[in-house]
């Protein structure tokens, strides 16, 4: 079984960027208008992208969640947030019950950089794991888009969520959503720098996992680089007197959308195979035919098949064994 741990609803029904457009010119009266989609259009929008690509490529199970470039959490106030959450997040679950056997469920929070906490955020966890049978959560570090500062990942402004991820059982995956820096490429730039502070701001906090024991926080994008600036963070956690820098990394999973053959290899190596989880991303940044391979960027499943050095074991894990460990609410049979 090849499970795809990272996925979005990048193809979704225009009626949805309707209604946010809409939201957008009413943002001074946010309320909750209905939006219905019929089940037929969804499954054609399916059809046509993730599971055309799913099924041309191997994919057996996706964890799929709402497009993350337009969660949009610096946009109006909380409010506006929380129906735009929830909007997406019905719509993922639709999704799901047109395809349970290929799709899993993974939501938006409803953050808002003016939020005062995150209270909003541990309510939706609970509304979509109980109702639609979700299995984990996107979670963005700079809901500001680079506006504001937000306290570190280690603040209790952040454990509302982790108390729901340790009583629900489901992890978050790291994950920015929009840009306010005109210096700062979304997908190129912002993204992966998002990943890269997060990776660091956990390693500063192992404390966490003192008090939330069971806390699973996945990285994507092989955490920004982590693997390429791995001994240099070794180094200034010693400097610091701090607990070695590998220990506190191991707190932490990872994803493999990396489209880089030698960059895939360097993060298993550097992280581990008990650490990482096979992941394209899919419509994402590398849906594009790669002219020096001639196929798209984002089918990387043979780079790891061509890593000599694993065992069937280790791919196992890669593919399969570690998403079973951290989706553990899934169910992948
Ligand atoms: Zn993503």
């Amino acid at each position: 079984v090849i499970i795809d741990v990272h996925g979005h609803f990048t193809r979704a029904p225009q009626a949805l960027y309707q209604w946010r457009a809409f939201q957008l010119v009413t943002l001074g009266s946010p309320r909750k208008a209905p939006l219905k989609v019929s089940d037929d259009e969804l499954d054609a929008l399916l059809h046509q992208w993730n599971l055309k690509k799913m099924d041309a490529t191997g994919i057996n199970k996706l964890i799929f969640s709402p497009h993350a470039s337009h969660m949009g959490h610096h946009v109006g106030n909380p409010l506006v947030s929380r129906y735009w959450t929830e909007t997406c997040n019905d719509m993922i679950a639709q999704c799901v019950r047109l395809h349970p056997d290929r799709f899993i469920g993974v939501g938006q929070l409803p953050q808002h950089a003016n939020a005062p906490d995150t209270k909003a955020c541990a309510e939706e966890m609970e509304r979509c794991v109980n109702e639609h049978g979700f299995v984990g959560f996107n979670l963005n570090p700079d809901p500001s888009g680079g506006a504001q500062f937000l306290p570190s990942m280690g603040d209790e402004y952040w454990f509302p969520i982790y108390e729901a991820m340790v009583k629900l059982d489901v992890p978050v995956m790291i994950h920015a959503s929009a840009t306010q820096d005109p210096q700062s490429h979304l997908n190129a730039c912002h993204y992966t720098a998002v990943d890269a502070n997060a990776v660091v701001d956990y390693c500063l906090h192992p404390e966490l996992w003192d008090r939330f024991p069971g806390l699973k926080v996945i990285v994507p994008h092989g955490g920004g680089a982590t693997a390429f600036n791995y001994t240099r963070m070794r180094s200034i956690f010693i400097n610091e007197g701090r607990r070695p820098f590998e220990e506190c990394v191991a707190n932490l999973w990872f994803d493999l959308a990396i489209y880089d053959a030698e960059s895939l290899e360097m993060t298993v190596r550097r992280l581990g195979v008990d650490h990482v989880m096979w992941a394209s991303e899919m419509w994402g940044s590398a849906y594009n035919v790669d002219p020096l391979r001639g196929k798209p960027f984002d089918e990387t499943i043979d780079y790891v098949n061509q890593i000599g050095w694993l065992t069937a074991e280790d791919k196992y894990k890669l593919f399969e064994g570690n998403a079973r460990k951290v989706f553990t609410r899934a169910k992948f049979d």
